[in-house]
């Protein structure tokens, strides 16, 4: 069973991640937006951890609501907004149980990427962070193993899609050739989902 403390080292290892790859994010959305991807998911995340650390929520749900809020007040991007809606999502959709399980956070998380969906309005194939956390909820009754790998592969297979949503799609089809930045991030933030799971 998954508990409040999986919970938070989950939004802490995303933290250490979004540090560590945060040039290469923005380099991606340098080549297809404003170069501000890996800034923007730095100072959401630096927020979050410290919020964690202060408030120390005490179930699951609390968690995500926590780190979701923390993204929409300090992200000024697109990104923001729609990270924040995914985490609030799943957070609500988790309750107030202490400990859930992998199949009830599937759910959820399911739950938090329709949310995602139904503010962006992307669906998958339009070339954004949809298209890495589509597959890892479905791969995610499979493992977590499983869900890194969709993930993975999901953002990875962004490269030849043109953009339909957020500022890539100005570019039509000049962006073509380049992998989705928040794909990629999304990516990341399901890597240490199972991470922390494996841990
Ligand atoms: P901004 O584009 O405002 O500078 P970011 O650079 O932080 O914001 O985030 C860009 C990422 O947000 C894109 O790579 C894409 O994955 C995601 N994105 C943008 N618009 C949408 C949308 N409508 N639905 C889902 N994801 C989106
Ligand atoms: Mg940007
Ligand atoms: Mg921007």
């Amino acid at each position: 069973m998954l508990d409040a403390d999986f919970f938070r080292r989950w939004m802490t290892a995303t933290a250490a991640s979004v540090d560590r790859e945060a040039e290469r994010l923005t380099a991606l959305d340098s080549a297809i937006g404003d170069a501000d991807h890996g800034s923007n998911l730095q100072r959401g995340f630096t927020a979050v951890a410290a919020a964690l650390d202060k408030e120390a929520p005490q179930t699951p749900g609390a968690v995500l609501i926590l780190a979701g809020r923390q993204l929409i007040s300090t992200v000024g991007g697109a990104s923001g907004p729609l990270y924040g809606t995914l985490l609030r999502r799943t957070g609500k959709a988790l309750g107030d149980a202490t400990e859930v399980g992998a199949a009830q956070l599937a759910e959820a998380l399911r739950a938090g990427v329709d949310g995602v969906m139904a503010l962006g309005g992307a669906a998958p194939g339009d070339k954004t962070m949809i298209d890495a956390l589509v597959p890892a909820v479905d791969a995610l009754g499979t493992g977590f193993t499983a869900a890194r790998t969709a993930a993975e592969e999901g953002a990875q297979a962004t490269t030849p899609l043109q953009a339909r949503k957020g500022r890539a799609s100005y570019l039509g089809e000049r962006s073509i050739g380049h992998q989705d930045p928040g794909a990629t991030s999304s990516a990341l933030l399901i890597a240490a989902l199972a991470d922390t799971a494996e841990a």
